[in-house]
């Protein structure tokens, strides 16, 4: 073999890495990064891919397919997250999609609603690191926090921050091929919103700025204000 012949098999795989790398999203991490918040160390939500039976079905008509307790579920009590082979196998069907394009959508949604509610400050990480007390005391004021979220805003949340989410992926993309892909699988989010309970569509929500949006989640977050959907919608898009 010649010293500098070329290893297409080596290449290949280095290209084919790069791109997976621009296109796979990390949603535990991708939360953190786009709120400024963090999962405490050892406390964070666990995630599991199940081929059990969803607890939901979709509607008979195939025309509404909810994402949560459907596609995916987050239990704030367990700290745990689902995902569910069946759910996501037939809504894909129905769709024409790429099975794992949709399930990176749903893993995005599902570790948004973890985000929201155990995401904590820089200070609180402290706190819940020092002592099993300090965690316990940050858990339960978080849980407070979320549980006076109303359902509406839970689902705008976790859909603006799925949105956001694939949104910085795609802008960070250097090639060709991955951005592509980026773009389906936005395509996808938006069709699938199609199709989702009211509560999950957003609309034209994403043309509010993503300073702002990431803004009133701080204002959630740190419970300084309880806001309803309503309320959320007028103070963000006036
Ligand atoms: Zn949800």
């Amino acid at each position: 073999m010649k010293k500098n012949s070329r290893n297409p098999a080596k290449e290949d795989l280095g290209e084919f890495l790069d791109i997976a790398s621009e296109v796979i999203v990390s949603p535990h991490g991708v939360m953190q990064e786009l709120t400024g918040y963090s999962f405490v160390i050892g406390k964070s939500p666990s995630e599991e891919r199940t081929n059990r039976d969803p607890p939901s079905e979709m509607s008979k008509d195939r025309e509404i397919i909810p994402i949560d307790e459907y596609l995916g579920l987050y239990e704030p009590n367990k700290m745990k997250i689902t995902i569910f082979n069946k759910g996501l196998r037939r809504a894909s069907e129905i769709l024409g999609c790429n099975i794992e394009h949709l399930g990176m959508i749903v893993r995005c949604h599902e570790w948004a609603h973890a985000i929201i509610h155990v995401g904590v400050t820089d200070d609180e990480r402290l706190q819940a690191s020092q002592s099993d007390e300090g965690w316990q005391k940050i858990l339960h004021k978080h849980t407070e926090i979320y549980a006076g979220i109303d359902d509406r805003l839970h689902e705008v949340f976790a859909q603006l921050l799925t949105y956001y989410a694939l949104q910085g992926k795609e802008e960070r993309c250097t090639r060709q091929v991955s951005k592509n892909t980026l773009d389906r699988i936005i395509k996808l989010f938006f069709n699938l919103n199609k199709h989702q309970p009211t509560e999950y569509r957003i609309n034209n929500l994403t043309e509010i700025s993503r300073d702002r949006f990431m803004k009133s989640i701080d204002l959630v977050k740190r419970g300084n204000l309880r806001l309803s959907y309503g309320a959320w919608e007028t103070i963000t898009t006036w």
